[in-house]
């Protein structure tokens, strides 16, 4: 599966120790994240992530490209909802894509877990159908 690591700011902790508590899950998937969340991951894990551009550069909208190509499974997307953000345009538009193409988001760690638990245990298996169908 194609999944997609993402955090804000004052959330780069939790994504970080999401993936190292989730290593062993996550390094059998291809991985993207935005910038500097790609690269927080790289330096507490061995894990392999294709880095887009950081999100307020772009990289929001570069992974939303694949959301809307229907290349992403998966979006974990911790948000720092106490914050504003100067890419809140991005952050709206990525997540609305998620919802146009059904794809499973998480917007905070709890969420996060319970997705990449439900995955591991193959409940995500109806998005293989659907791209079967296609
Ligand atoms: P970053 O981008 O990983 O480059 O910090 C995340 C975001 O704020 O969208």
């Amino acid at each position: 599966m194609n999944i997609a690591l993402i955090a804000h700011d004052k959330k780069k902790k939790d994504i970080v120790n999401f993936s190292i508590a989730y290593e062993k899950i996550l390094e059998k998937h291809n991985l993207f994240a935005t910038g500097t969340t790609g690269s927080r991951i790289q330096e507490a894990t061995d894990l392999k992530i294709h880095r887009f551009k950081s999100g307020p550069l772009g990289g929001d909208q570069q992974m939303g490209a694949m959301i809307a190509d229907d290349m992403m499974d998966m979006v974990i997307f911790l948000r720092d909802p106490l914050t504003a953000q100067p890419h809140e345009p991005d952050v709206l538009a990525l997540m609305r894509l998620c919802d146009v193409h059904n794809i499973p988001l998480a917007s905070n760690i709890g969420s996060a877990e319970l997705l990449i638990k439900g995955m591991e245990r193959g409940y995500l298996s109806w998005r293989n159908v659907v791209k079967q169908s296609d």
